[in-house]
């Protein structure tokens, strides 16, 4: 066994036996029925090695992490204009607030908060059909995770549609403003079904590899998105990726990282691995409880923070 497999297998089965697994996102009736007692992690580093624990193989609802690929595509589209249209600071509030639009006259803080989805939702919108959106998402993440069985859960978009009061609220605000082209059901449409997308640990890492290897696709060997703007979405990652505890993810991580309200966490360590892990049970900040101390405990093993000083990252540590 291998020190990293060795560190994998030891924090999936303490994680397995804990006590405090936060509590499962019951605002959407989908998620509600997924049992809390669930982990998984799974590592692919950049030599193409793969390090999987626990639950590693079981589906779960991506839900906000959905957002990192459906904002590499809209840049894809539109370039810096995107900016225009969202901002990119932290917003210090919660995923779904409304408080800060009214503020900042609809222009959402950054991609990763609720406001800022939906329009990288619109903005992916143009020119297509919703089902065309939602099948260009569908076809990245394939080929990004090279399987063609990453599917939507039906039944948790519909759930999502039935119950997102909060998210049409928000996407009516900024209608106002004249900061959505498409109508609020159309872009409303395309964010319900990306967040109910099905992966596994072991397919999330995968298709975050192109965020770990400066823009190319181990698979290909081509470049997904330029190495600037691979580095861009994980600044994006690291400082709004966890909502209001971003900084704390930050602080206590020390890797770029994009959380979802189904328990899933995709971390990147730049050069050095991209991780997935899940455990359903949230805290009261909307992330994974046990997947924010796996993967701090993680770092603290292999001394993975993007804040070591790079000397100290030898090759060869784990
Ligand atoms: N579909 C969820 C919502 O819009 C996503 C939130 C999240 O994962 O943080 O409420």
């Amino acid at each position: 066994m291998t020190d990293l497999s060795r560190i994998v297998a030891t924090i999936a089965a303490d994680m397995a036996r804990a006590e405090d697994r936060g509590r499962v996102a019951d605002y959407i009736p989908g998620l509600a029925r997924v049992d809390p007692n669930q982990f998984g992690i799974a590592i692919v580093t950049a030599d193409g090695e793969t390090h999987c624990a626990g639950d590693a193989d079981t589906l779960f609802s991506i839900q906000s992490i959905s957002k990192v690929f459906a904002l590499t595509i809209a840049l894809g589209k539109v370039g810096d204009g995107l900016w225009r249209r969202v901002g990119r600071e932290p917003s210090g509030t919660a995923f779904n607030s409304i408080v800060q639009l009214e503020h900042e006259s609809g222009v959402p803080r950054n991609p990763f908060v609720n406001a800022g989805a939906i329009v990288v939702a619109d903005v992916n919108l143009a020119g297509h059909q919703p089902r065309e959106t939602i099948g260009e998402l569908l076809q990245f993440l394939r080929h990004l995770a090279e399987d063609d069985s990453v599917v939507i859960d039906d039944k948790v978009a519909q759930s999502e549609r039935a119950t997102g009061f909060r998210n049409a609220a928000l996407a009516n605000y900024m209608k106002s403003f004249g900061n959505l082209e498409h109508a609020v059901e159309l872009a409303l449409g395309v964010y319900f079904h990306q967040c109910a997308i099905a992966m596994n640990c072991r397919q999330l890492a995968k298709a975050g590899r192109f965020l770990m290897l400066d823009g190319v696709h181990p698979g290909s060997g081509r470049h997904v998105v330029s190495a600037a703007r691979a580095r861009r979405i994980n600044a994006l990652m690291l400082t709004c990726g966890h909502y209001d505890a971003s900084g704390d993810f930050a602080y206590r991580v020390g890797f770029p990282g994009k959380s979802g309200v189904g328990g899933g966490i995709m971390a990147i360590v730049p050069g050095r691995a991209s991780i997935a892990v899940w455990s359903p049970g949230l805290n009261t900040r909307g992330n994974s409880q046990l997947g924010t101390i796996a993967l701090a405990r993680l770092a603290d093993a292999t001394g993975w923070s993007i804040f070591r000083p790079a000397a100290d990252r030898s090759p060869d540590a784990p």
